[in-house]
């Protein structure tokens, strides 16, 4: 079944849990991903990327994933991630999208406000829930390699994002408190002091980006000081990839659909020690 984002939020405030918020730009990631919400009790954020046209179109996966989603037993919020234009969030909404981000970072911070609430009311017009970020978090969702430090002059300010949040009206916010986009070169330093400021000052759930590869008291840590859906693509779809080399090298193996199946129970697999972690605090 397809929830908001406002709701799948609310429950994982009231059980003191973060929600696992999955990019599935291929299908068996979806599929994978999709299995195990099936056996979880908790609602999963299936999220679609603009950076992952790349991959695939919005057009053509998207479908896939509201189909799926509303197939299902399991509850399910479709978000579109790193949203940079609103004709880009419009069409994953028409497609069938509960939730979108407008990612408005990198712009001047009046017209990243202007931008994101002409987002909030777009969504709001179709009962959407809108993230929106605040701070610059370095890399992409494409695991980009050239992806820098977290510095601690890119945190974002906790007096900025109450601002922020006030003036756009954002369901959640995503926010820079030392995690980076893709795979991680040296240690993260998380500032989880930073994210019970920006909790309590912007009143509304803080979302983490970069959330591939840490360690899973730091999830939990980050959980506890009031982040409430953490971003999640790398690491998922390296598991996909990593399954691959053993059946390549298999001279009895020479179809690709066996490495298809063989990607989706990794996702599987990953995707169940993820949520499982995530959902460990409560
Ligand atoms: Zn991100």
């Amino acid at each position: 079944m397809i929830i908001g984002l406002p709701a799948a939020l609310e429950y994982a405030e009231r059980n003191g849990i973060g929600l696992a918020a999955i990019n599935t730009p291929f299908f068996e990631g979806l599929l994978g991903v999709i299995d195990v919400a099936e056996r979880t009790d908790v609602p999963v954020i299936l999220q679609f990327a603009q950076v992952h046209e790349s991959i695939v179109a919005i057009e053509d996966m998207g479908p896939a994933m509201v189909e799926l989603a509303r197939r299902s037993s399991a509850p399910f919020v479709l978000h579109v991630d790193h949203g940079f234009d609103i004709d880009y969030i419009r069409k994953g909404l028409d497609i069938g999208f509960t939730s979108a981000m407008i990612d408005g970072s990198k712009l001047a911070y009046d017209e990243n406000v202007r931008v994101t609430r002409e987002v909030v009311e777009l969504a709001a017009e179709r009962g959407a829930g809108v993230e929106g970020e605040i701070g610059v978090m370095t890399g992409n969702e494409n695991g980009d390699p050239d992806q820098g430090v977290a510095d601690a002059a890119l945190y974002t300010d906790p007096q900025a994002a109450a601002d922020f949040v006030r003036a756009t009206g954002v369901t959640a916010l995503a926010a820079s408190f030392g995690t980076v986009h893709g795979v991680y070169r040296r240690k993260p330093k998380l500032n989880y002091e930073l994210i019970t400021r920006l909790r309590e000052a912007t009143g509304v759930p803080i979302v983490m980006h970069g959330g591939s590869g840490l360690e899973p008291q730091e999830y939990q840590e980050c959980i506890r000081h009031g982040v409430r859906k953490i971003n999640y693509y790398t690491y998922s779809a390296k598991a996909a990839y990593d399954a691959c080399p053993p059946l390549v090298e298999d001279p009895d193996v020479i179809l690709f659909s066996d490495l298809a199946r063989a990607a989706r129970r990794a996702v599987e697999e990953d995707a169940q020690r993820f949520i499982d972690v995530l959902r460990a605090t409560a």
